[in-house]
């Protein structure tokens, strides 16, 4: 590589080919020492050494002190806000591109929660185009907490999975919670009845997003699911399963039955929360139990209601997207996992999840350029989404639709 080339070439970022020389790369299987090329939106190359073509206008990274990964994926980011549940004061704020891509994700899925008068899926639809306007990848999932019926765009649930190309699935439908609508067991075996058929018909994961809530009940629904009828296990993403132990011991058992179960990443730097999701690694780890079913996401711009050490309700708090890689930057360094057993929960899991594994999760050429480049203390430096660059020295370089005026 020639000296004169600079680490940073922001100048020149609208080149049509981006080469990353000399990163270490995670793919997330480690692949060693190696080049990347970006070429019209995808990955056109991953090799050992990539000669630099002539003749094109091309953006040279020297990737020495870089780590790349593919691009994060978040699957459940209350993109349009939500929350509302101390009142209309309460209601979250939609996200903003700026965060999201700072955050080194460059796959959202947006859903809607307990609110689902004031948010609609129209709107949530809205949100991930403009999203998606902007650059970035971005899906969604029919529905909200209650049902039935579940909430949709056209009208059924099997139409949205068929006709609208942004919709992956259904959720995140509330089981076991105060807040959701009580359904029954008729219920959930129709929607996700449902949930398959539509999925298969859009060529979808048609996945059924399950918010699990503190009741008693936990997982007992969704394992009389799985033994009643023919609805295979792998159609069920039951998410926040590591907010206390029972629940978690119940996620345990669900892995060993073949289902993948996605943990909500609650700020890691609260040493509580710290410790409390090493405890959950360390049990996944030692069990053998594989982290190819487990995917982490942020819950962002959802609330998260705070409480005092009475339980005393102090105020609602709003869930960050940063909370994913800061995660896997502190398991990394502090617990010490080796990147390619935990980049997984936040790339080709979920990609596979979500039926995205053709064109996101992975560095593989053919695939979309979604790509993240840390340093090499884990700091996301610079971000790609197809192809673009998004981000460059850990800052936002593009320019939103629309941006806030002081
Ligand atoms: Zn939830």
């Amino acid at each position: 590589m020639e000296k004169s080339s600079r680490r940073f070439t922001s100048d020149n970022r609208h080149a049509p080919l981006t080469l990353i020389k000399g990163a270490r790369i995670f793919t997330p299987d480690d692949a060693g020492r190696g080049d990347i090329l970006l070429a019209g939106g995808v990955i056109a190359l991953i090799e050992p050494e990539i000669e630099i073509p002539r003749g094109i206008p091309i953006r040279l990274v020297d990737g020495r002190d870089f780590i790349a990964s593919p691009g994060l994926i978040d699957l459940h980011v209350h993109i349009a806000g939500g929350g509302g549940e101390g009142g209309p004061a309460t209601r979250t704020p939609e996200i903003r591109l700026t965060g999201i891509i700072e955050a080194g994700v460059t796959t959202v899925v947006g859903l809607l929660g307990t609110d689902d008068i004031s948010r609609t899926p129209d709107g949530l639809l809205a949100k991930s185009l403009g999203l998606e306007q902007d650059g970035l990848n971005s899906y969604i999932l029919s529905g909200s907490y209650a049902f039935p019926p579940v909430t949709t765009i056209t009208g059924a649930l099997k139409k949205d999975l068929m006709l609208i190309p942004h919709v992956l699935g259904v959720g995140e439908l509330a089981v076991s919670d105060h807040r959701s609508s009580e359904p029954t067991f008729e219920d959930l075996a129709k929607t996700a009845a449902e949930a398959r058929v539509g999925g298969m018909l859009g060529n979808k994961a048609g996945i059924v997003n399950l918010h699990m809530g503190e009741g008693r009940k936990g997982f007992d629904p969704i394992f009389r699911l799985i033994k009643e009828t023919d609805i295979p296990v792998t159609q069920f993403l039951p998410t926040h399963v590591n907010r206390k132990a029972d629940l978690f011991r119940q996620a345990v058992e669900f892995i060993q039955l073949g289902g993948t179960v996605d943990m909500t990443i609650f700020n890691p730097d609260d040493p509580a929360n710290f410790s409390k999701l090493i405890n959950a690694m360390d049990e996944l780890l030692g069990r053998e139990t594989s982290l190819r079913q487990v995917t982490f996401s942020s819950d962002a711009n959802g609330s998260m209601p705070k409480f005092d050490e009475n339980g005393a309700f102090l105020g609602m708090g709003v869930g960050c997207i940063n909370v994913l890689k800061r995660a896997v930057q502190r398991l990394i360094i502090e617990h010490g996992l080796p990147p390619e057993t935990i980049l997984p929960c936040v790339t080709s899991n979920p990609a596979r999840v979500l039926k995205l594994n053709d064109r996101t999760g992975s560095l593989k050429p053919g695939l979309a350029g979604d790509v993240t480049l840390f340093d090499n203390d884990w700091n996301v430096q610079q971000v790609y989404c197809r192809g673009k660059l998004m981000v460059d020295q850990g800052r936002s370089v593009v320019s939103e639709a629309i941006s806030i005026e002081n």
